[in-house]
């Protein structure tokens, strides 16, 4: 009743995707990592760059990372960029570039999950895999009248085996596909659609008028506040760029030179600190802008960018330095704080 019900619905309502009704899983697999914590509209336009510019797997394989985590770019979470790229190789050297469509082995690859080798295995072979994101929690768990915390580990097992019982074995693809669309644009985290809702009558969540008590998220612990203070440092029509290291966020993207404060520090509290003394002798400095608020999972960023009007008042050099010309910075690879900058400040 409930997988009839979706369907139909789907039918009707389901999004017409640019990926769907392809049983391609490398075509799958591009637009699920792509779509994972992104919106659809904000994704669609990266999924066409990609695949226009890399129509197969193997080609994605053989790009260069760089060049990868330049097109990623104003999508975030680089490491599944790079997992990506990694996934790609491996499955031209361990699969003969054949993407495989089976669940436990699209599971040996870098970056695929549970959710997504759920997707690609029922969307591309009708492997009976039930698929388990945010949509399909908040569904089941309205639905059936849950209150188990669906971020817990006790959730996770919960809503598996559940997620599992309720899949339409014969239609597993078009179920998954329509539970996930049903939850994106019915049964929405805000103000679903309950009066117009095709399961209104067997929700426990509804008819019991806790819809807005479902599904049940623990608490996340608090964020880290961080205070990166950006220097934009410029000579020769070129402009000083730093190479984050491995072990912080934003690995290997490209940055302006920063200094690290433990507290929000105004312009005369930062040129007393000892960081700033060793880095600048008698630099004219100008702030670019407000601070701006930078949201990553477990970290809020406040940036603040400068301009050093001479640069000759660098006293160091650092081996993740170099000048690139001002403007060519579109080719390297940025992370989205610096890429939004650069959208909205010419330099
Ligand atoms: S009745 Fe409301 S809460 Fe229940 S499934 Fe439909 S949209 Fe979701």
């Amino acid at each position: 009743m409930f997988a009839e019900s979706l369907l139909k619905w789907f039918e009707r309502h389901g999004r017409d995707l640019p990926w769907r009704k392809v049983k391609d899983p490398y075509i799958i697999w591009l637009s699920e990592i792509i779509l994972q914590q992104t919106r659809v509209a904000q994704g669609t336009p990266y999924f066409h760059r990609f695949y226009e510019e890399f129509p197969t797997i193997s080609l994605f394989a053989k790009a260069d990372l760089s060049e990868i985590l330049r097109m990623w770019q104003g999508l975030g979470y680089y490491s599944r960029a790079r997992n990506m790229h990694y996934a790609a190789q491996q499955v031209m050297e361990k699969y003969a570039g054949v993407f495989p469509t089976e669940y436990k082995e699209l599971l040996k690859l870098k970056g695929i999950g549970e959710y997504t080798a759920a997707a690609i295995s029922s969307f591309a072979r009708n492997e009976p895999r039930a698929v388990l994101d945010g949509n399909v929690y908040r569904v089941l768990s309205r639905y059936l009248g849950i209150y188990t915390p669906i971020n817990s580990s006790a959730g996770k097992r919960e809503f598996t085996e559940i997620a599992n019982k309720m899949l339409d074995k014969k239609h597993p693809g078009d179920y998954n596909q329509a539970i996930m669309d049903f939850g994106a644009l019915q049964c929405k985290p805000r103000n679903p659609d309950c009066e117009t809702c095709v399961l209104k009558l067997n929700c426990a969540a509804y008819q019991n008028s806790r819809v807005e008590d479902l599904p049940v998220k623990l608490k996340k612990k608090a964020s880290k506040n961080r205070y990166l203070h950006y220097f934009i440092i410029q000579k020769a029509q070129k402009t000083l760029m730093s190479r984050r290291g491995t072990n912080d966020v934003w690995a290997k993207l490209y940055e302006f030179p920063h200094i690290e404060t433990k507290g929000d520090l105004s312009l005369p509290e930062l040129l007393e600190t000892a960081d700033f003394q060793a880095w600048f002798s008698n630099p004219t400095i100008v702030q670019i802008g407000p601070c701006i608020k930078h949201i990553l999972s477990h970290q809020n960023i406040y940036a603040k960018f400068y301009r050093i009007e001479n640069p000759e008042a660098l006293k160091i050099e650092k081996s993740t330095w170099n000048y690139f010309m001002s403007d060519n910075l579109d080719k390297l690879a940025k992370h989205k704080l610096i890429f939004s900058f650069l959208e909205s400040n010419s330099l």
